[in-house]
């Protein structure tokens, strides 16, 4: 018989080892451009003011912490929903929503559906993408089809080899696309990339999985969901998994939330039935917490105008920052014409090891940096070191 003492070593999480890595170097220049979190010019990771406020109402308002069932917060995703959808999509009653710890507990969800009803579908991913998708979708036991998506050299997406790829999708399977501010390449689509694709999607019957964690990051809220809404015109069948844990800077309190499209309203409901089922088998319902102070802040006029005002000023520094780090090298002008808080920089993980070693610098060894993991007295030795180390 085995027992749990029999179990294989895991391999440990890159990005976890590596922020490990950099709290045990005792050199105080040292910069952690690794870690997957918006840092202010001072390199901290703030409460925001509008978040802090709308906790002192929950705290003071709540009355009960009764179960709310496996749909969460319910007005928190009505609320979410035209921020997401765009007023063209928020009246569609084909289209229906629950709250989901984090976008993480969204994808596995909208994952889990597809398992469901095509356990055979395939489910095309373009590489490189965030750690954390193919461990997903491999957990539902789904095909993954890889197809190049961004070639770090030439720093340009591979939009020829993602359409040739597509192609050979069959109906019913699964396409994979970051909705903004692509994790970790910084490289979006184009509006003209992502009306080709949805056209390819549209025509050959494939089914769209929608991955927005970023929205408000890159060109503004309703800018960064000008794919995810065209794909909504196209396609009846549309699965959203959405975080708020970036642009309400809430990461471990885990909001998030999961829309589901069909063609009637009929088939939205029954697959909503699966989707509260499988909710309930993995997390029964989400955490309460951080969605209920989302929702105060959306609720209010002034608490939701505060928000904007201190989501775009995370959207400032972020492009800020690329404009610096791209005047500075023509190597480096790529960064200026991307979106969100990565970018992968084309050097070999040789090259980000001398950066670690000789400039104390800790990044993904792919290349791949956050530009505001860096305050603002670092950018300058930042960009010299890695203009250093570059070809
Ligand atoms: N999708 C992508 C592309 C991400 O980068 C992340 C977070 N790093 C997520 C989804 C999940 O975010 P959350 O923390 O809300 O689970």
């Amino acid at each position: 018989a085995r027992g749990l003492a029999d179990l294989p070593p895991v391999q440990a999480d890159s990005l976890l080892a590596l922020i490990a890595l950099c709290d045990a170097d005792p050199r105080p220049e040292k910069i952690d451009v690794g870690v997957g979190v918006f840092r202010d010019a001072v390199g901290n990771t703030p409460i925001l003011k509008v978040m802090k406020e709308a906790e002192r109402r929950l705290v003071d308002t709540q009355r009960s912490k009764s179960y709310l069932g496996s749909s969460g917060d319910k007005r928190f995703a009505e609320l979410i929903r035209p921020i997401l959808l765009g007023n063209e999509h928020a009246h569609d009653e084909r289209i229906a929503g629950l709250q989901t710890p984090g976008g993480c507990g969204a994808l596995r969800l909208g994952f889990e559906l597809i398992a469901t009803v095509n356990p055979q579908a395939r489910v095309f991913v373009g590489t490189p993408t965030w750690p954390n998708h193919p461990p997903i979708i491999k957990a539902v036991g789904l095909p993954i089809v890889e197809y190049g998506y961004y070639d770090r050299q030439s720093r340009h997406v591979l939009f020829d080899e993602m359409m040739a790829s597509l192609n050979t999708a069959e109906a019913g399977d699964v396409v994979l696309l970051h909705g903004c501010c692509h994790n970790p390449t910084g490289a979006d689509l184009t509006h003209e990339q992502w009306r080709e694709v949805t056209h390819l999607v549209a025509a050959r019957g494939l089914l769209p999985l929608v991955d927005i964690a970023y929205q408000g990051f890159g060109r503004g809220l309703d800018d960064d969901a000008h794919g995810l809404r065209g794909i909504l015109a196209a396609c009846d069948e549309v699965i959203v998994a959405q975080s708020c844990d970036k642009n309400f800077s809430v990461y471990r309190d885990r909001v998030g939330s999961l829309f589901v499209k069909t063609g009637t309203v009929e088939t939205t409901k029954t697959a909503m039935g699966h989707v509260f089922q499988r909710a309930r088998e993995m997390w029964s319902m989400p955490p309460d917490h951080g969605a209920a102070a989302v929702h105060i802040i959306l609720e209010d006029p002034q608490l939701r105008a505060d928000w904007l005002v201190e989501l775009a000023a995370m959207r400032d520094r972020i492009n800020a920052v690329r404009q610096r780090i791209a005047s500075a090298d023509p190597r480096l002008a790529f960064i200026g014409g991307q979106y969100g808080m990565f970018s992968m920089l084309p050097i070999s993980r040789e090259q980000v090891l001398t950066l670690r070693e000789d400039g104390a610098i800790y990044m993904a060894d792919s290349g791949r940096f956050n530009v505001v993991g860096i305050a603002d007295s670092d950018i300058d030795r930042f960009i010299e070191a890695v203009v250093e180390v570059m070809d």
